[in-house]
């Protein structure tokens, strides 16, 4: 998710094959634990603070000096703290950007002194013991932020590329002006997309439309304010409900793929799928947004992916992923089937040529190798 640095990744992929699996992004991965990250804090002994720690990561796959996460804490008085290192070498993260809205959607970002690489861990502190001492992570990454940050960030110049709500499109669109968009933070690269990516947000998902508004609106401040992005990084974004909400214009380059932005729009649909399953509502509208991109980008068959196609990402969740066959399917293929979900969905698809690699991958990882 984030932008251009072909080099380094390759290197990368070269000398540390087996210990830095984890190069295509930055999540830190805790051992034994699975986004989302669900905290119920609990005292250590009666009238004490509730505490609950997650293990100690993986020691991260690049040099950091920001750790940011997002989640949900619905009780204010909820204590986040990040430890890097261990034994002598712990050390708290002072200082933390913390923002979290009204919904209880939060993010948090902290700063080290100094690049490092030690592994990290997540403390949550409540000092006023109550029924609510609930909190989930949804995601934790540790990077550089000059590596992380978009080029082009700067003073925020003109909305210089034509956005996509102003176009005939052939489904409805929930325009940037209809949910609020704040403009971009620097000007867009342009772009003549050829291929597509579909993605999952990991974050929350949305249970009504207006929900869905206020989660997009949580996920552009994310990605511009802590991931120092120019913009919210997909070109659609796709609701539990069905709606399609306008991310980027899909006429600039956006950022959901390292390494593989440039000619790549980028479909997401909101809420994690490792847990969740996608809605009838939802599929049927990525298809009406493939279809489209199949014609707009002139796109094959094999010019659509899902994220864990390009890198090493659980993105985007194991249940959508078992839905990107048939999807596939009934986007390409020249009649497609009457019906766009049951039976159709049903189905796992077969595991495509290319993906041994990921799975062993991923199986180093739970391995703790
Ligand atoms: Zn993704």
């Amino acid at each position: 998710m984030k932008f251009l640095r072909p080099v380094t990744a390759a290197l990368l992929l070269l000398s540390m094959p087996v210990l830095y699996v984890y190069c295509g992004e930055p999540i830190l991965i805790f051992k034994g634990a699975k986004y989302p990250l669900k905290a119920h804090a609990l005292p250590r002994s009666p009238g004490a603070p509730a505490v609950y720690e997650t293990p100690m990561s993986e020691i991260p796959a690049e040099a950091y000096d920001t750790v940011i996460m997002q989640g949900m804490m619905p009780d204010p008085s909820v204590t986040i703290q990040v430890v890097t290192g261990e034994g002598a070498s712990a050390r708290e993260l002072e200082k933390p950007v913390i923002k979290r809205f009204p919904n209880g959607r939060f993010w948090l970002k902290f700063r080290t002194d100094a690049s490092t690489r030690e592994p990290v861990r997540i403390k949550v502190t409540q000092k006023t013991p109550s029924g609510a001492s609930f909190l989930s992570v949804y995601e934790a990454e540790a990077f550089s932020e000059a590596a992380e940050a978009e080029e082009g960030a700067g003073e925020p110049r003109e909305y210089a590329a034509v956005p996509y709500s102003d176009k005939s499109l052939p489904f409805p669109l929930v325009a940037r002006t209809t949910w609020k968009a704040k403009p971009p933070k620097a000007s867009y690269t342009a772009d003549s997309p050829v291929r597509f990516t579909l993605h999952h947000t990991a974050g929350e998902f949305p249970a009504s439309y207006s929900a869905a508004v206020a989660e997009i609106q949580f996920i552009q401040d994310y990605h511009q304010s802590a991931k120092k992005w120019i913009d919210i990084g997909y070109h659609f974004l796709i609701s539990p409900q069905g709606d399609i909400f306008e991310g980027r214009p899909a006429t600039v380059v956006g950022a959901h793929v390292l390494n593989h932005n440039s000619g790549n729009t980028g479909v997401s649909f909101m809420g994690n799928y490792t847990e969740e399953t996608p809605t009838k509502a939802a599929l049927e509208a990525f298809l009406k947004v493939g279809r489209h991109l199949r014609t707009a980008n002139n796109a094959g068959s094999k010019d659509f992916k899902a994220h864990r196609d390009w890198a090493a990402t659980e993105c985007p969740g194991d249940k959508l992923y078992a839905r990107v066959g048939d999807l596939r399917t009934q986007i390409f293929d020249k009649e497609p089937a009457l019906s766009v979900y049951s039976p159709v969905f049903q189905a796992p698809a077969a595991v495509p040529p290319g993906l041994k690699a990921y799975s062993e991958l991923a199986e180093a990882v739970s391995a703790g190798k």
